[in-house]
This record gives structure tokens, sequence and C-alpha cells, in this order.
């Protein structure tokens, strides 16, 4: 928090009004970021060996890793398949069991500039074994349910109501922290108007002693909407309350600016 003596050797420093003759009104802005997670499947079918068709039934959708950046990929076998059977290989099964090499016309050699070089597609001009059954002539027709996860970072801004010409500096001091200290941190499902609603007065939101007006319901509703996008897995978002003084000077000019500290400590008075 910015206190008096500061503001006052910044004031004075500027030849600005004294800070008697201005007004401090202490609000507070709200921050949240978080990480989403969304998962997106598709069914496919496909004609598996009996190796293949084992590690399928072992495989599990991921947990949810809200620590990873990068997008996850998984398959694991449609329910309606975990009884199928092994059966004569659909791939396979109208070829004989051994083809000649499709590349080499099963010479094993193919013919270059160079001379005759060993066909790289075969294994001496018989063509590799089935991709579905291995060679073994029976696989499993199964349903295989394909899945991604996908991270989306989200961050917003939510700000108290402010005279003209603060809002737009104070998006950009925000905007601009490499960090959030952990000591700004609040938990949105506290209640925090009780302060204010005794005194008879308009229930206000206030965090901390700062008022915060609509800025809190407003970051509650944003996670609220989040959490249940369809298209979202899991959402997990931090709250913190970044608190500042206006500062409204008298005198002819009567300026309004902010003052708030930064991520290590220093006070800026904007704009
Ligand atoms: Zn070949
Ligand atoms: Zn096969």
């Amino acid at each position: 928090m910015p206190d008096t003596g500061e503001l006052e050797r910044w004031l004075s420093a500027r030849g600005e009004p004294h800070l008697a003759g201005a007004s401090l009104d202490r609000a507070v802005a709200i921050l949240v970021s978080g990480r989403a997670l969304a998962r997106s499947t598709w069914v496919d079918e496909a004609d598996v060996s009996e190796a293949d068709f084992e590690r399928l039934l072992e495989e599990k959708a991921p947990d949810i890793d809200f620590m990873t950046s990068r997008v996850v990929n998984f398959r694991t076998l449609d329910p309606s398949s975990r009884s199928a059977k092994l059966e004569r290989c659909r791939q396979c099964r109208s070829l004989p069991a051994q083809l000649p090499c499709p590349h080499c016309d099963g010479t094993g050699e193919l013919t270059t500039e160079d001379g005759k070089v060993a066909c790289a597609a075969c294994f001496g001009g018989t063509a590799p074994p089935c991709s579905a059954c291995g060679g073994t002539r029976r696989s499993v027709h199964v349903k295989v349910v394909f899945g991604e996860d996908t991270p989306k970072p989200f961050a917003h801004i939510f700000l108290p109501e402010l005279p003209f010409g603060l809002r737009g500096p104070l998006t950009r001091f925000f905007l601009a922290r490499g960090s959030v200290p952990d000591i700004l941190t609040i938990d949105l499902a506290d209640e925090f108007q009780a302060a204010d609603a005794y005194r008879g007065r308009r229930s206000r939101s206030e965090v901390r002693g700062h008022r915060a007006d609509a800025a809190l319901a407003l970051a509650r509703t944003y996670v609220e909407r989040l959490s249940k996008l369809p298209s979202f897995t899991a959402v997990r978002a931090a709250a913190f309350a970044w608190p500042f003084v206006v500062v409204s000077e008298l005198g002819p000019a009567r300026a309004t600016r902010a003052a708030i500290r930064d991520e290590i400590g220093a006070l800026w008075v904007l704009p």
C-alpha cells in the first residue's frame, strides 16, 4: 500500500498542491487469471492386433493437468468395444499370407542410377506384414476414442468506478506486471460486503477496506461462466485484489491520479 508520506513527498517534489488539499480514495482492482482445459474427443473404427487391444483395455484418459502448457493427446477404447473378440483380420482376410512387395515387385531390389540397391520397404521381396494384425491374420475390430487436451490460459482485469482518465493507465499498469504478489490473493467466494452494510449505507463491495464496487461481482460472474462453458473440461482460477489510492488534488488543475505499488514495491503515480 502506498502510504501518505510517500504520496506527500511525490506531490511536493512535483510542486503540486500539498497533500492536505487532496482527497484520498482507497480502491482495489480485481485480477483473475487461470487456466482452463479444453478436451475434445472423436471416435474412429480400427482393426487392431491382440497385443494392441490388450493395451487399449488399460488406456485411460489422462488426469487433469493444469501445470502443462502443451497439448496432450490420448486414446482409449470405446466402452462398447471392451468385449470385442479376436477374429480373422478384416484387413488381410482376402489376401494370401505372403504378398510380393509392391515397391520392388518381389525382387527385393531396386534399380537406381548407382546400380541395384536393396529395397527398403520389404524383407527380401516379401511385403511387410499386415499393419492391423502384424501378420498373425487375427485382429480385433474396435471403436477407439481419440482425445486432445488443450490448455487455455485466461486473465482479466476488473476495475472499480474511476474518475475519467484513470482506467486506461491502470489497465496498462496491470497488463505490464510480470507477476502478482501472493499476498494479494483473495477467495472470490468470501463475503466482503459485511463491513459496509452495518453502517446503513448502500451495500457496496469492499475488499480489505478498499472499494471494489462492481468489480468483485463481475469477477465472480466471469469465473462462473468460464466454469460452465461446455468446451472446458476443467477450470482453475486465482483471484487477486490489488489496492491503489485515487488522489484528487485541489487547486485550479484539480488533477486526479492513481498511486499504486508494483510487484517489487516501487510506487507509481498514474498517469
Ligand atoms: Zn520390396
Ligand atoms: Zn491382418
